[in-house]
């Protein structure tokens, strides 16, 4: 997927709302890039931006070499096939009144690929493929615990037999012990399907274990990219140093400072000049006010945006 100068802009009372400013990114097949940054910070508009459930303020976002954004609204159907979403909350996604059968049936309906005693059988496979019993698909969701229930949303995705899933914080809302559980299960599925991912998350403690590449974004911007183990080893942006600084070390040994961020996000209907992170950062220079940072290759694969650089 190719995705090239995407922006979103939302309308907030004649204001716009830069909520994604020119984003750019290839991700190749099989790849997981993670996406990283503090709630509000665009992750998720980029996520269904890229796939056309928002339509973009401008851009092109080109799948296996097509131009998305061109597409009429037959062959956007067509795409849902291939481009597919697992969202955050699996409380809010799931139809409460729906069977399981139903809600991981219902993509299968609405493409006409099965219906009768095939239906049952594709829902029953892929129950099993994420860990759940056939027997499973006549009850309800809220007989589910919220890990049960963010593999029926997988299950549901994986329906269509997609080859790219935007997963937006998939484990946010789950207890820390079956976060890894899920992680797990989406790389397995990835091996054995050849899915390629966008891992959306807020922080970088899972996120690492799961990605090749990195992405971190703050308000609306790319910060910094690289692959996983650079990013983690030698953040370049002072902000990723301090998303960083707060993913706890296993090792007791290791010491790592904290780096507590001063002050929230600012409001992205009025962003900062220049350095989107400057009121934050306590490296901010003079020019740092003046002139927005240029996106830059700072070692080989790895960019950023910061006049430090
Ligand atoms: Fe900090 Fe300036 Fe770099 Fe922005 S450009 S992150 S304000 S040093
Ligand atoms: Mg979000």
């Amino acid at each position: 997927m190719e995705i090239q100068h995407v922006k979103k802009y939302f309308l907030s009372n004649n204001r716009a709302v830069k909520a994604v400013d020119d984003f750019n990114l290839v991700i190749a097949k099989g790849e997981t890039v993670g996406l990283v940054g503090e709630s509000g910070c665009g992750k998720s508009t980029v996520g269904k931006t890229i796939i056309r459930l928002l339509e973009p303020t401008a851009g092109e976002v080109y799948f296996e070499g097509t131009n998305i954004y061109k597409l009429s609204h037959t062959k956007l159907k067509e795409l849902r096939k291939d481009v597919q979403i697992v969202f955050q909350d699996p409380y809010a996604s799931l139809n409460p009144r729906m069977k399981i059968e139903d809600i991981v049936g219902e993509p299968l309906d609405i493409h006409r690929l099965a219906k009768g005693k095939q239906r049952k059988e594709r829902v029953a496979e892929l129950l099993n493929l994420v860990g759940l019993s056939p027997e499973h698909a006549n009850r309800y969701p809220h007989e589910f615990s919220g890990g049960q229930r963010q593999r029926i949303g997988i299950a549901r995705a994986l329906a269509l037999e997609p080859k790219f899933i935007v997963c937006d914080e998939p484990i946010s809302a789950l207890d820390v012990s079956i976060q890894a559980q899920i992680v797990n299960l989406l790389k397995e599925l990835q091996e054995q399907m050849g899915l390629t991912y966008l891992f959306i998350a807020h922080d970088l403690s899972m996120v690492k274990y799961i990605s090749d590449r990195i992405l971190v974004m703050y308000l609306g911007n790319m910060v910094e990219l690289s692959d996983s183990q650079s990013l983690n080893s030698e953040p370049l942006h002072p902000y990723t140093q301090a998303l960083l600084s707060a993913v706890p070390i296993p090792d007791p040994t290791v010491k790592r400072e904290r780096i507590v961020l001063e002050g929230d996000v600012p409001s992205p209907i009025f962003p900062p000049s220049g350095c989107v992170f400057r009121t934050r950062c306590k490296h901010a220079m003079e020019i740092c006010a003046l002139e927005k940072p240029k996106w830059k290759e700072v070692k080989e694969s790895h960019f950023t945006a910061c006049h430090l650089y």
